[in-house]
């Protein structure tokens, strides 16, 4: 069993996609155009905010945001951010790639989110924002996370690369909202193998903060907002109109796809029963789970990646490394974090995709219950 299987994931919705390409082809029109423009528009009725602005790719989304904070004022250079120590090093580079300084906090070890609970111990007079990553599609949220950043003014930053579609609850409203709209801005990815992929690499950042969303759109865009007229250093850093095309036509079937995975995760939840493996806890509270990866835990894990790979299924490690252990950020290698670190010596991340069949998962259970 492959671990992405994205030709079949895709074949779902071929006659779509290759109608819709036809057009972009036909169009004559291929960067910032209508497609893009709907997409936007699309997304940011889906997400419940008020802006979205399509960028190249969601590392990209990432730094645009803290870029234009820089741009307004907001932060600046030597000002740290919160960040888990055990994300996808994209989180950290955003950080880093502005000349912020990452500041490194635990996860709690049963969902894998940042714990809330240690944010206040690392706050410094420096701290101007909090970049909460709602890691392998589970909402990272809370009441008390809010208050923490109104007590102390922080931006509240969603790394969303993994959760789009999840809902949360929060303090003060009835309603509850979509992750990307919970902080002050959020970044997402359509990597292909995201809940929403694209057929490319594609992002965005989403936000209600007005100001924010024009800056942004104009530093992804060589920082103009009106051609040939420069205000700031910018990027390029722009969706394609293939990639809007091709996301407008997926991000209608987002909702059933993310059902699927928890229609999926929660057959393995009951099908699993070894005691050697810790299953993912299902949140039983508001926050919700789109399961962008189902990640487990076994303190045998390399014996049990291999026996699996023996038996035809590949798994992988969502990370092996975590950032601060990595040659790049040489500078924080001797930083122990035990948690994380533990982690990643533990976690294990097995197949899940929409178009995995009920015989698939079944007999991946009892694979993993004769370990
Ligand atoms: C995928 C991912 C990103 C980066 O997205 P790209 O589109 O690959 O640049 C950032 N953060 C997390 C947590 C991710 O999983």
């Amino acid at each position: 069993m492959k671990f992405y299987d994205l030709q079949s994931i895709n074949a779902k919705y071929a006659s779509e996609l290759k109608q819709v390409a036809a057009e972009v082809i036909d169009s004559g029109w291929y960067i910032l155009g209508e497609r893009v423009r709907k997409f936007e528009e699309e997304l940011s009725a889906y997400m419940g905010c008020r802006h979205a602005i399509a960028v190249g790719n969601g590392l990209d989304a990432l730094r645009l945001i803290l870029k234009g904070y820089i741009e307004l004022g907001i932060l600046c250079e030597g000002d740290e951010v919160i960040v888990p120590a055990n994300t996808y090093i994209a989180s950290v580079l955003a950080i880093t790639d502005n000349r912020l300084v990452p500041v490194f906090v635990e996860p709690d070890e049963k969902t894998f989110n940042l714990d809330i609970d240690q944010i206040e111990q690392s706050l410094t007079s420096r701290t101007k924002a909090i970049m909460v990553v709602h890691l392998f599609g589970r909402t990272c949220w809370t009441d008390k996370l809010k208050q923490i950043a109104e007590t102390h003014n922080l931006k509240i930053i969603e790394d969303n690369a993994q959760a789009i579609g999840a809902k949360s609850t929060i303090c003060g409203f009835s309603d509850s909202f979509r992750t990307g709209a919970l902080g002050h801005a959020a970044g997402i990815s359509f990597y292909p193998t995201k809940n929403l992929g694209a057929l490319g690499d594609a992002g965005a950042v989403t936000t209600n903060d007005g100001e924010l969303a024009h800056m942004v759109r104009s530093l992804a865009n060589y920082g103009s907002f009106q051609k040939y007229v420069h205000t700031s250093c910018g990027l390029n850093s722009r969706m394609s109109e293939m990639q809007a095309a091709f996301l407008l036509v997926k991000l209608k079937y987002l909702d059933e796809e993310n059902e699927m995975r928890r229609v999926i995760t929660s057959r393995y939840s009951e099908l699993i029963t070894s005691r050697d493996i810790i299953l993912p806890q299902i949140p039983k509270s508001s926050g919700e789970h789109v399961w962008h990866q189902y990640v487990i835990r076994c303190n045998r894990r390399d014996e049990l990646q291999h026996y699996l790979k023996e038996r035809g299924i590949d798994t992988q490690i969502h990370y092996p490394i975590p950032p601060h252990k990595q040659a790049c950020y040489r500078q924080y290698n001797k930083v122990h974090l035990p948690i994380t670190e533990q982690l990643s010596e533990e976690i294990l991340s097995i197949p899940l995709s929409s178009n995995m069949r009920k015989e698939d998962i079944s007999n991946l259970g009892e694979i993993l219950n004769l370990f």
